[in-house]
């Protein structure tokens, strides 16, 4: 971990019921947490409401998606200002599920985070290689493209954690090593010192995800350069997510 607070987030995506989350909720209201991390969770939006009124302060609420600007005439849409509205602090954008299921593209998820910035909301930057793009030898081109989607759209990185999401490694089971994680995060990083500037490299977080869970997560937060985590399938267990939480160093 580097030197900006540890940041874990939640991705619940589109899993749970009004019982299974009020389960989840109760575990992470009796966990222990470390007090120098932030903890956000992303439930599915129908449930943020009930997450909030029962979660803990402790830990922030993120939203999954949001439009790209003010509500109106956009149905089935969901816009920053009613994500507020209900207390959620977050939202995760370019997530891969969106990119690579929906067709989400660099241009339209660059407008959502501008918007979701403009409404004072914090953005979790999700980018991150397929598997042919690994194995061609593309990781940083892919990457780069899509961070400089995210630099051209934004008018600051203050409130911006990237979040670092190799596509074959998200819900396989097959969790990029720390070394290999390293090597993308200090590529980042180094790609935001020259593109942006050496302050917002070096304050900025970046944050791994893809099948981290309670067994591999204090191996990858001894690197430098990572500095948390987006965790899917293991955040949906309280006591694994809050041993993830709890594995900064
Ligand atoms: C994610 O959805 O952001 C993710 C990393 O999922 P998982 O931890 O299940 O691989």
């Amino acid at each position: 971990a580097g030197s900006g607070k540890f940041f874990v987030g939640g991705n619940w995506k589109c899993n749970g019921t009004k019982d299974s989350i009020s389960k989840l909720i109760s575990d992470l209201n009796s966990a222990k947490l470390e007090s120098d991390v932030d903890v956000v969770v992303a439930p599915p939006f129908l449930y943020i409401d009930q997450v909030k009124s029962s979660l803990t302060d402790r830990i922030e609420i993120s939203a999954q998606n949001c439009w790209t600007g003010k509500g109106g005439a956009f149905t089935g849409e969901i816009s920053a200002e009613q994500l507020k509205d209900l207390g959620c602090k977050w939202v995760i954008l370019g997530h891969s599920e969106r990119r690579h299921i929906i067709g989400e593209n660099d241009e339209f998820i660059g407008k959502k985070a501008a918007y979701a910035l403009s409404q004072n909301m914090g953005v979790i930057a999700c980018i991150g290689e397929l598997l042919e793009e690994r194995e061609s030898g593309k990781t940083f081109d892919v990457c780069f493209q899509q961070l400089k989607a995210f630099a051209d759209a934004l008018p600051s990185w203050d409130d911006v954690v990237i979040a670092y999401e190799p596509v074959w490694a998200i819900g396989t089971g097959k969790v990029a090593t720390p070394e290999q994680a390293q090597e993308v995060h200090a590529a980042v990083r180094d790609w935001l010192s020259k593109n942006v500037s050496a302050e917002v490299a070096s304050k900025t977080r970046i944050i791994y995800g893809g099948s981290v869970n309670g067994g591999n997560s204090s191996d990858l937060a001894k690197k430098e350069d990572i500095d948390g985590f987006l965790v899917g399938g293991a955040s949906l267990k309280g006591p694994e997510f809050a041993t993830i939480i709890n594995s900064v160093t």
